[in-house]
């Protein structure tokens, strides 16, 4: 029976870090990844803040970089959805759409997904109008104007990118102040493109083939609007990818993974790392860190 000494589940920043420091250490490593290799920061036009990059570096350029990386040191990178998880003697088995993997480790990083907004219309322009991915789809709304749901750091920079194309970018919030970071603030502040709409929410999405307006509420004032725009980028936050190891390992009420600072989970010999994790900062910097340390951390696991 062949067996793999690490299995990570998750192709972001901090699986591929993961695969980096577990190749690089000869463990025989395989990376499982559902989509395109990346994770949500492969689809974040600039990354300003990781260390190194003073001029920034475009978020598909640094994780294509980390592919790459990964794969040079010997990194097996599968293409498959993992389903479950199931525990044998010494070992586990990761069950996929594509048959089964033996490993004495698992790191799993498998991130954090977009939060739909819940409202009518959203599922049904989803695609024609309704986006979670501005670096994906803005430029198809040259000259027109868009509204942005959130008031994150996300939802901010987003909205930013956002007026390289549409002629004016709506900003929904739903309190009266933002929850991003001042420098972004400042940004969007003073760039006339972008309109706020302070203790706003959306409660319709409308239309006939594509987006055409969108139905606001006052949260203060309870008063409902109409707002014509052509698309509506959501960036309300996160929801964790875990439901593969619910009732498995310990999650918090959120359902984010619980570790210690070496990333071992409730059960040994899984590990998470990552925007999967209970932590205070959701960034590539520390996804990387994590997967660094779970990498080490599941090698002693199997030197002991
Ligand atoms: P976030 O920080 O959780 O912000 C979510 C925003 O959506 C909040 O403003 C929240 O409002 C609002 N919201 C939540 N549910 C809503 C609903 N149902 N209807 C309307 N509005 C709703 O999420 P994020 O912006 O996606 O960021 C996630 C993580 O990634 C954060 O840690 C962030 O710092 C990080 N990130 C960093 C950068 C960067 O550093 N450049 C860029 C992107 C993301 P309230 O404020 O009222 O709660």
């Amino acid at each position: 029976m062949s067996i793999y000494d690490v299995t990570i589940i998750g192709g972001g920043p901090a699986g591929l870090a993961a695969g980096i420091y577990a190749s690089r250490a000869a463990l025989k490593t395989v990376l499982i990844e559902k989509g395109m290799p990346g994770g949500l920061a492969a689809s974040t036009e600039m990354i300003e803040n990781y260390p190194g990059f003073a001029e920034g570096i475009g978020g598909p350029e640094l994780m294509m970089q980390m592919d790459a990386q990964a794969r040079g040191f010997g990194l097996e990178v599968q293409s498959a959805n993992a389903e479950s998880i199931i525990e044998g003697e010494g070992y586990f088995t990761v069950i996929t759409d594509d048959g089964e993997i033996k490993t004495k480790t698992i790191i799993l990083t498998t991130g954090a997904q977009s939060q739909k907004l819940d409202i009518p219309g959203e599922a049904k322009f989803h695609g024609r109008g309704v986006s979670y991915c501005a670096t994906c789809d803005g430029a198809f709304f040259k000259g027109k104007e868009v509204a942005v749901v959130g008031g994150g750091d996300a939802a901010v920079e987003e909205a930013l990118y956002l007026t390289k194309f549409a002629s004016r970018v709506h900003l929904i919030h739903r309190r009266d102040e933002l929850r991003a970071t001042k420098i972004l603030q400042q940004r969007a502040q003073v760039n006339e493109q972008i309109v706020f709409h302070w203790s706003n929410i959306v409660e319709e999405i409308r239309g006939e083939q594509t987006v055409q307006e969108i139905l606001l509420k006052n949260v203060v004032t309870g008063q409902t609007s109409s707002l014509k725009v052509d698309g509506v980028f959501a960036y309300v936050g996160t929801r964790p990818v875990s439901e593969i190891v619910s009732g498995l390992i310990q999650l918090n009420p959120k359902g984010y993974i619980v570790t210690d600072d070496e990333m071992h989970t409730s059960k040994p010999g899984i590990f998470a790392a990552g925007d999967i994790r209970q932590k205070l900062l959701r960034q590539v910097v520390t996804a990387v860190a994590d997967g660094a340390i779970a990498a080490v951390a599941a090698e002693k696991y199997i030197e002991q």
